[in-house]
């Protein structure tokens, strides 16, 4: 067990979760140089994410999931992300997604019933879909251009969506769309089988390959009025869930710093005596990622925390919350800046993972929520504070 982690794990359940994780963490770390290289997300790493019954985790226990709390979802996403970022960014989506339907009633109760059915007995995966190539990041309130028009019972869809994650492997996609008859925002559940539902391959970017974030395009695609489960207005809750993107960030970071601690201690140049390890701007620059470590972990398990024991206050918790993503998507990129610098120009070659970190902890930036809104969201409140 890193070091740096075992101040985290506090119950008996919380260390058998850890280990569930660390043991799916080898075996996607073996595919990540494959996924990365391919752009595509990896099916042997699905497979095994739901043999060992990881994508049920978030589950109601009546379902036979293990309920897990946001904080054990960052305890498990955060060693899983330091085997790949990409399988632990994708599958925090849909663990996610599944807590917070659990959790928040969203949908119509017999709905949820047979979709969480579905999940826990055929282990079926699902993402929400909604950004947009016009429309840019949802967190931002534009309205989607993909529009539903009624149609007797049934809804008629056409629209496009982009970086929607793991859109090849997904059962379902939760689709956002302009609700012509309700003139409102709503999100329709919709079975990847549907006709007139299709991915198109465009996803080539510089990281986070593997979550095979491709488009979605949906060209009249007919759905029953019930597919319909939720509109916008319902939903003005904070998303807790949504911390599983710096749990994710940081994981790879993890694992970048101990990579190159790794290295500085096996690395003796024929210039030294000793490893670098014990050069003095070497022992600088790994003291300052555990620095950054230990700062951005704090804060995000202690929001997580208060997140879990405190139901009451999750409606005050937005700030929290948001400020914890920027933290630690700004300290990961430090952390792997620093091991990057630390293992020197070898750190550029593809026989490493360091430039694969390198190149995954820079997508941080662009998952929500974004960093100028959560500076101008805490400036606000600062000074209508009374
Ligand atoms: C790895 C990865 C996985 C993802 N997975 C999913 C997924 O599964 N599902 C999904 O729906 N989305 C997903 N996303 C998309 C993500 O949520 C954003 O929609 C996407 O990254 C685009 O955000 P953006 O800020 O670059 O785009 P835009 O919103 O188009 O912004 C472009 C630029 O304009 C500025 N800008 C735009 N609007 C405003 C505004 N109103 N005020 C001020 N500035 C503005 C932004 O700051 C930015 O500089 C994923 C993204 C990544 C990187």
């Amino acid at each position: 067990m890193s070091d740096l982690f075992s101040p985290f794990i506090k119950t008996e359940k919380q260390n058998e979760l850890y280990k569930l994780a660390e043991k799916l963490a080898l075996r996607v770390k073996e595919r990540a140089k494959e996924t990365d290289e391919q752009a595509a997300f990896s099916k042997e790493n699905l497979r095994d994410l739901k043999e060992t019954d990881y994508v049920t985790l978030t589950l109601p226990k009546k379902y036979g999931g293990k309920e897990i709390s946001i904080y054990e979802l960052l305890l498990v996403q955060e060693k899983l992300a330091e085997g790949d970022g990409s399988a632990a960014l994708s599958m925090g989506w849909h663990l996610g997604v599944v807590k917070e339907l659990a959790e928040d009633d969203l949908w119509d109760e017999s709905v949820f019933d047979r979709f969480a059915k579905e999940v826990s007995e055929e282990k079926k995966i699902v993402n929400r879909i909604a950004s947009e190539p016009a429309t840019g990041s949802p967190s931002r309130g534009g309205i989607p251009e993909t529009r539903a028009v009624r149609d007797g019972d049934n809804y008629i869809i056409n629209g496009h969506k982009n970086f929607a994650t793991m859109a090849g492997v997904l059962d379902y996609y939760i689709v956002t769309a302009y609700v012509e008859d309700q003139e409102e925002i709503g999100s329709f559940l919709i079975p990847a089988i549907t006709p007139g539902v299709n991915v198109k391959h465009t996803w080539d970017t510089l990281g986070m390959r593997g979550t095979a974030s491709d488009d979605l395009l949906l060209e009249d695609v007919r759905v029953h009025q019930d597919q319909l489960v939720e509109m916008k207005q319902q939903s003005k809750k904070p998303k807790g869930w949504l911390l599983h993107i710096p749990a994710c960030y940081l994981g790879i970071a993890i694992a970048a710093r101990n990579e190159a601690i790794e290295f500085a201690k096996s690395y003796q140049p024929n210039s030294l005596n000793t490893p670098i390890s014990e050069v003095p701007h070497i022992q600088q620059k790994i003291g300052e990622m555990d620095f950054e470590l230990l700062r951005a972990r704090q804060f995000m398990y202690a929001v997580a925390e208060k997140w879990d024991q405190f139901p009451e206050k999750q409606m005050e918790l937005g700030p929290e919350l948001s400020a914890v993503k920027v933290a630690a998507t700004n300290a990961a990129s430090k952390v792997v800046d620093l091991a990057m610098r630390i293992v020197g120009g070898r750190g550029l070659s593809k026989h490493f993972n360091f430039e694969r970190y390198y190149r995954d902890v820079r997508a941080g930036l662009h998952n929500p929520p974004m960093e100028d809104a959560v500076i101008q969201m805490l400036a606000r409140k600062a000074i209508d504070a009374k």
